[in-house]
């Protein structure tokens, strides 16, 4: 069996144990984190895998400086424990997957004396936390030290800074090499599949099937299962009434909005922390994939499929950059834009102001609905998606299959494809960056299907499409471009000219 659409189809008349609804970072960790405890898993995703938050992230594997931040001033014990399992996380997940997360310098410019002591002595926190887990030792820079090392910022008023490490993923492509891994090991993965009901037991009202459309056929499914785990971020609640109606809405969304430059606008491979707008933001400046990032933004939001980023977000974000970089951009200048929702949980809201989402932690929970057995997993962040898998796992054992908890397996599971096959010499440069990049170890048979370009001056190439469809579930063309490859988030004018050639094979 591969990771195609006809394939997951057959898989259907199997039986299972526990479905998982979403496909984004959390259902993907669930389903795999799930597998290897030896379960029996169907996941459905009712558009694309990680088509929602999970590839509209900053895709930084972080502990969070700022929520380290908070937690000292708040003496906040349980924020500390919070940042200390994400540092620890972070070394994993790079470790897991190498060729989709690496290390990732972040220089804090530094304008008072005091500014640079609080900084260094933060950062050395943030090290001294991750413990033998830490990426590389955090330092202090002088201003002629930045001048030298880190031409991109603009110096005038530094004191200095302070630089230090976290890590970068490609967020859409973890979540695929997540899912692939699960399928792998027997796992029924299907995308474009919107769970639509829950059959519920007569007395107990316990969920007892899931009902599910197949979007691209029309066909509708019934299917028997144990246990369901809902991991729809931001939609969390659109299945909780679903299960059980009379569930209080526990989600709210906040907006994350970025903008893409091109990457002659900060060379280097070190990105920047602005640790303090004047609305008291934390705004990162990050080379990304030849592109830069900036972003992001927090505000609270409603519910969308889509959303879009607002002129005030683009100039707002534009005015950072150019306050912070020696090259100034203009509006003009940006190459993409993209924006994400945070799935943040509803309790934090009560206690924190309730407009104000930036002084909410990222942390998650795991509900289970008394009545029907719904296993929610709600909040939480990237960088610990596999934590997170652990909590909802261990719960549904505990308390829906009532069995004893057995281990999670995943921490030392690589992700990486299995069969490696190295790339023939002679292949241009540009090409053999773009295959390692997002293939890792499986660059080489993606080349062997074959090597024509699909437009002259760009890496992508003719024989990544029957790759991308039948080893890679991609049904769309917007799946290609978004997620597969990416380009549609960091470079517009180049996805329209790739979409107007758009290969027969895939949908609109
Ligand atoms: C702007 C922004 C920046 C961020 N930056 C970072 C960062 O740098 N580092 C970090 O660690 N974290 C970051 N995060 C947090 C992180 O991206 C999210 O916590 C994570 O992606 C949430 O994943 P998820 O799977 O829970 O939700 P999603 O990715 O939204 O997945 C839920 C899925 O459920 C599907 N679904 C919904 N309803 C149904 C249904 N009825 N049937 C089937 N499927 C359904 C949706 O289509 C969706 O794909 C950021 C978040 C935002 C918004």
């Amino acid at each position: 069996m591969s990771f195609n659409r006809p394939d997951q189809l057959l898989k259907l008349q199997e039986s299972f144990d526990i479905c998982i609804i979403g496909g984004g970072a959390t259902g993907a960790g669930v389903a795999l984190d799930a597998t290897l405890r030896g379960y029996k898993v169907l996941l459905i995703e009712k558009g694309d895998f990680a088509s929602q938050t999970s590839s509209k992230s900053t895709k930084l594997v972080h502990g969070g400086v700022r929520y380290l931040e908070q937690a000292v001033r708040n003496l906040d014990w349980h924020q500390f424990k919070m940042v200390y399992k994400a540092l620890h996380e972070r070394k994993t997940l790079l470790k897991n997957a190498p060729h989709l997360a690496h290390p990732l310098g972040l220089l804090t410019p530094c304008y008072t004396r005091w500014e640079r002591w609080y900084y260094r002595v933060g950062m050395w926190l943030y090290d001294k936390i991750s413990g033998s887990t830490n990426l590389k030792p955090s330092r202090g820079l002088s201003k002629n030290e930045i001048q030298a090392e880190f031409p991109s910022i603009e110096s005038h008023h530094l004191r200095g800074g302070v630089l230090y490490y976290d890590g970068q993923l490609n967020d859409a492509r973890y979540a695929l090499a997540i899912l692939k891994e699960a399928e792998r090991l027997g796992a029924c993965i299907l995308n474009y599949a919107r769970l639509d009901s829950f059959e519920l037991g007569h007395k107990s009202l316990k969920i007892k099937k899931v009902i599910f459309s197949d979007l691209c056929s029309g066909v509708s499914y019934t299917i028997p299962i144990k246990a369901v785990v809902n991991a729809t971020g931001p939609f969390t609640d659109s299945v909780r009434v679903l299960a059980n109606p009379r569930l209080k809405p526990r989600m709210k969304v906040s907006r994350g909005a970025h903008i893409v430059l091109p990457a002659e606008f900060w060379t280097g491979e070190t990105a920047l922390l602005i640790p303090k707008t004047d609305d008291g933001r934390v705004i990162f400046v990050i080379p990304w994939r030849g592109s830069v990032l900036v972003g992001t933004t927090d505000d609270p939001d409603t519910l969308s499929e889509n959303p879009i980023i607002l002129e005030a977000e683009r100039e707002y974000l534009i005015s950072y950059f150019n306050r912070y970089s020696a090259k100034k951009a203009s509006l003009g200048d940006i190459s993409a834009t993209f924006v994400g929702q945070r799935p943040l949980l509803q309790v934090q809201l009560d206690s924190a102001m309730n407009t104000d989402t930036k002084s909410l932690v990222r942390d998650h929970e795991v509900e289970v609905d008394g009545r029907s057995k719904l296993v929610s997993i709600m909040g939480g962040k990237w960088t610990t998606y596999r934590v997170m898998a652990s909590d909802t796992l261990n719960e549904l054992e505990k308390e829906v299959l009532r069995v004893p908890v057995s281990p999670c397996l995943t921490e030392d599971h690589s992700l990486e494809p299995a069969n490696a096959v190295s790339l023939p010499s002679g292949v241009p440069e540009d090409i053999a960056a773009h295959l390692t990049e997002l293939y890792g170890p499986a660059a080489g048979e993606v080349y062997a299907n074959g090597a024509e370009r699909l437009l002259v001056g760009a890496p992508y190439l003719v024989g990544e499409l029957d790759y991308l469809k039948k080893e890679e579930m991609a049904v769309t063309w917007d799946d290609v471009l978004a997620r597969r490859w990416g380009i549609s988030l960091r470079n517009e004018a180049l996805a329209e000219k790739l979409q107007a050639i758009k290969k027969e094979a895939f949908a609109s």
